[in-house]
């Protein structure tokens, strides 16, 4: 979104994003800026787009896609229409906004706010709405030391209460984009359930060998390697854990 074109208050910000189809040419324009659509499923680019549903069909695989496919909204429920005007109100606040002001805003309630502006957050750290590409690097930590290593870990993992830090999931795409999050548990279907929301199917994945990996080449091309864990601690500590 330029300065110079677009909604200029809040007000036209809400009204402008309650069309569906703005919304999706906003978020086409900001993905796929030279109009080139890949298709999520085989890459190709020919396709017919289904005015009514605002869904592509690739006519190669035949396979429909949404805009959402393959960004960090793909598996939320929450419609564009209140995706972009959060968007556009975080990207243009001087100081900040509060998940409270996003929920006052938007009439949303302030737990899906604050889900909302912890994923946009995450996606403007990262660079952009779309998923990790090419190689990219997953691990886990306290900040501080690896989560697995510490003592702290094991009564974070039994339950609540005396947790005094949080684990971070941290996934980089060598060369770029970083995305790190706090998880509540360090199992296998937390760290892959989390590796499927914000890298691209079609990525190359590397993680050391903890087991809660296990299972992620099922979904991803997955190698283990060491001392993936230095380099993403490193770049995870210095570009996003402070934005939290
Ligand atoms: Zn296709």
């Amino acid at each position: 979104m330029k300065n110079n074109e677009g909604p200029k208050t809040l007000l036209e910000a809400v009204k402008y994003f309650a069309d569906e189809d703005v919304c999706v040419r906003t978020l086409s324009a900001l993905r796929w800026p030279d109009g080139v659509v890949p298709c999520p499923n085989c890459q190709k680019t020919d396709h017919y787009y289904l005015a009514t549903r605002r869904v592509w069909k690739c006519k190669a695989c035949k396979k429909q896609f949404s805009i959402k496919v393959g960004t960090i909204f793909e598996d939320s429920p929450i419609s564009l229409t209140k995706w972009l005007p959060a968007v556009w109100m975080i990207c243009g606040a001087k100081n900040g906004i509060s998940s409270y002001e996003i929920h006052r805003a938007l009439g949303v309630t302030q737990k899906t706010a604050w889900f909302m502006l912890h994923r946009i957050r995450l996606a403007m750290s990262a660079g952009n709405f779309g998923k990790l590409n090419g190689e990219v690097e997953a691990d886990e930590t306290f900040v501080g030391g690896k989560a697995r290593n510490q003592h702290a870990w094991q009564r974070v993992g039994k339950g609540r209460g005396s947790q005094d830090k949080a684990a971070v999931h941290g996934m980089i795409e060598r060369g770029g984009k970083v995305v790190a999050t706090t998880v509540p548990n360090l199992t296998g279907p937390t760290l892959r359930g989390n590796i499927e929301r914000f890298v691209h199917p079609s990525a190359t994945v590397y993680t050391d060998e903890f087991k809660a990996y296990a299972m992620l080449g099922k979904k991803f091309d997955h190698h283990f390697v060491d001392h993936a864990v230095e380099y993403v601690v490193d770049r995870v500590h210095t570009n996003s854990i402070e934005n939290f």
